[in-house]
């Protein structure tokens, strides 16, 4: 076995390897970017190397730094996690001239499969079952358009060599073709500097079934059972289980022998996931192998009480898998939810901010977190917006699930928008609860999952206004630094013979709310929204016990860059002071539509200076974070100017464009 291993990568894949190399005994070398000086993977580990700027083109995947790192600290072998260097061939094939092992399959495996329609050839020469589509070399738009229209639509455009989501559309008719196609190829060129596309058929309800499998150097090959990773929203993995819910033994065995095939036919070694699009009637087809180990790889453990990094390690070092076949045992079920900054309600888009806030809920043997940030981390322009993911196990899928719920409510981010609620409403939602699942899942139960939790003012304005109130008071009496004009301190509402009233303007669900404090020994009564409340309370720390009615409840109280948020047993009510003299400033800018969302690069503008458009014209393309977004017409209108050109880096809110609307004098 190896002494020493270095980790090509970061975040939580970082740390998640660092714990097993750790366990077994083997010395760590992390590397970092600047964005990454201090981050929780560069602590973990033993040794740290710098190797460059904050994007990843010019620190995580310098492939020749990382090795010139290897090799200045005595590493034996690399790790590469996902993502990055991971299924770079060039990567692995430099490895193996330095003698450092590539802890991943041999290079002739990761180019097999490094095209989608490539190794959909050598899978369909070894008998694997494929989805009806065309992926050929000839990439004359012509023909692919003739393509989509001989096997009919829906058809999805792949690029071939993608990942993640990213370089797909789906195409539901002839006319959408052109656009869709020039769109996707774009976004390849952008995410892989390749833009060859394949078509395949759009299957309209299947499930995403995905085999874990292992070789090893003896020719020895098992599958680890599979995973559910139906739940996806843009093609991304949302919510993922293990088992496949309603698997049978012999639909599993079935499929995890053509995964092993599939493997064996490209000579693989070590981890490697074999994706499947299982249909309604039980037909399942290839639809790529991934030669690393997969994000959603603890669902695996979990049910299999395995190791899987470990098994990556042995095999890497020669050693024979630890298990055969008939050995591997599952027991229970397994959940993972991805935990992002990113805002559901905007599609997804991805959210920038510092964890001002940070309480993930309590781990055990039945809930895993795994992340590679801390509270006062930064959620950069530069990597993945993921902030953990949170696995739970039980016995069975209905009381894991019951344990996802649970861990997700307790889970409390303060500091930036994240998807917490919408994987809690999905995660409790009737037809997850009963496994209707098929790809399509989110879009077709959308009322369901982007609900807002209903504004319940009346009970939480009271909470908060007692929790802003006792947090006022115990920074007054923590703080030496007495501010004279503060009317804490100045304790201004004591008269004697008088209620000591406190006014406040609590800006809460969009709105300013006057609301009144009266203390009456222990008891506070709270009028807001036309309405007396009377409560009790105490803050220690975060913690803030409350007593509501005779409802005794508990709470925590976050700071966070513009106010407080208040996390209640279901749920979370931001707040914050609005002070007397000091204006609101008018958020609800007229076109706002035509902001850049987010930081990002010009892409393409698609309108002619000059020209009338029809409401809902695309406008403009911009990239934020590897994602394409299109920037339309509010309304019918002109379009008079362009801000930038494609090229241009333009911060989130900056003016794109000017753009008149119809009937609008200036
Ligand atoms: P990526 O490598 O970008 O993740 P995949 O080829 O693995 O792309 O596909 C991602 C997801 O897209 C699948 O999980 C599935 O939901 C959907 N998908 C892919 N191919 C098809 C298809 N032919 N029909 C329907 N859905 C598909």
């Amino acid at each position: 076995m190896f002494d020493k291993i270095l980790i090509a990568n970061r975040g939580e894949i970082a740390c998640r390897v660092i714990k097993t190399a750790r366990r077994m005994g083997i010395a760590t070398v992390a590397v970092y970017s600047d964005a990454d000086r201090d981050s929780l993977h560069v602590r973990m580990a033993d040794e740290a190397v710098h190797i460059g700027a904050a994007p990843a083109r010019e620190s995580y995947l310098l492939g020749d730094r990382i090795l010139a790192a290897a090799r200045a600290t005595g590493a034996q072998a690399i790790h590469p996690g996902y993502g990055f260097l991971s299924e770079n061939a060039g990567f692995a094939r430099a490895c193996a001239e330095q003698g450092v092992v590539f802890i991943g399959p041999p290079t002739g495996a990761i180019e097999a499969m490094g095209s989608k329609s490539a190794a959909k050839r050598i899978m369909e020469a070894a008998g694997v079952p494929l989805v009806p589509g065309y992926h050929g070399d000839d990439q004359d738009p012509a023909l692919l358009r003739a393509a989509a229209e001989e096997m009919g639509y829906p058809v999805l455009l792949k690029a071939t060599a993608g990942g993640g989501g990213k370089g797909m559309r789906q195409v539901w008719s002839g006319e959408e073709f052109d656009e869709a196609l020039a769109a996707a190829k774009r976004e390849s060129l952008a995410s892989f500097g390749d833009d060859a596309m394949l078509v395949e058929k759009y299957l309209t309800r299947p499930r995403h079934v995905e085999l874990q499998v292992f070789c090893d150097n003896a020719g020895n090959g098992v599958y680890l059972a599979e995973r559910d990773c139906s739940v996806q929203r843009r093609h991304q993995k949302v919510i993922e289980e293990a088992p496949a819910p309603g698997m049978s033994e012999t639909l599993r065995s079935q499929m995890g022998d053509t995964a092993v095939k599939a493997a064996q036919a490209i000579d693989y070694r070590g981890a490697g996931t074999v994706e499947f699009l299982l249909d309604e009637d039980g037909s399942f087809y290839f639809m790529e192998m991934n030669t690393r180990l997969q994000v959603e790889h603890p669902v695996t453990e979990m049910i299999t009480g395995q190791d899987l990094v470990e098994w990556q390690l042995l095999v890497a070092a020669g050693e024979p898998l630890p298990l055969a076949q008939d050995q591997v045992r599952i027991r229970g079920h397994a959940f993972e939810a991805r935990v992002y900054a990113e805002d559901p309600d905007n599609d997804f888009l991805p959210v920038t901010g510092t964890l001002g806030y940070l309480q993930p809920p309590q781990e055990s043997q039945h809930v895993r977190v795994d992340t590679g940030v801390r509270q006062g981390d930064e959620v950069s322009v530069f990597y993945d917006p993921m902030i953990a993911k949170l696995i739970v196990w039980d016995e069975s899928r209905e009381r894991a699930l019951q344990r996802l719920a649970t861990a997700l409510a307790a889970y409390r981010i303060g500091g930036t928008v994240t998807n917490l609620d919408f994987l809690y409403n999905l995660a409790t939602s009737k037809p997850f609860r009963e496994a209707e699942l098929d790809t399509g899942f989110i879009d077709k139960h959308a009322d369901l999952i982007f609900h807002q939790r209903p504004q319940d003012l009346e009970r939480e304005l009271p909470l908060a206004a007692l929790a802003l109130l006792l947090y006022k008071q115990q920074q007054g009496s923590a703080s030496a630094w007495v501010d004279p004009w503060s009317p804490w301190q100045g304790g201004s509402a004591w008269r004697l013979n008088e209620p000591h009233a406190h006014h406040l303007t609590l800006h809460c669900h969009q709105q300013d709310h006057a609301v009144e404090v009266e203390q009456r020994g222990p008891l506070y009564l709270v009028r807001a929204a036309g309405r007396e409340t009377q409560l009790q309370g105490e803050l220690l720390g975060d913690t803030l016990q409350l007593e509501v009615e005779g409802h005794r409840q508990r709470a925590t109280l976050a700071r966070t860059q513009d106010g407080f948020t208040l996390y209640l047993a279901r749920g979370a009510c931001h707040f914050r002071e609005v002070l007397p003299d000091i204006g609101e400033a008018d958020a609800a800018g007229a076109a706002a539509g035509l902001k850049a969302p987010m930081n990002g690069t010009i892409v393409a503008l698609l309108a002619e200076i000059g020209s009338t458009v029809e409401a809902n014209t695309p406008l403009l393309v911009m990239e934020a974070m590897k994602m394409e977004h299109t920037i339309r017409a509010p309304l019918a209108g002109t379009v008079r100017a362009f801000y930038y050109q494609p090229g241009d880096l333009v911060d989130g809110g900056a003016e794109l464009l000017d753009f008149a609307a119809e009937g609008a004098e200036s």
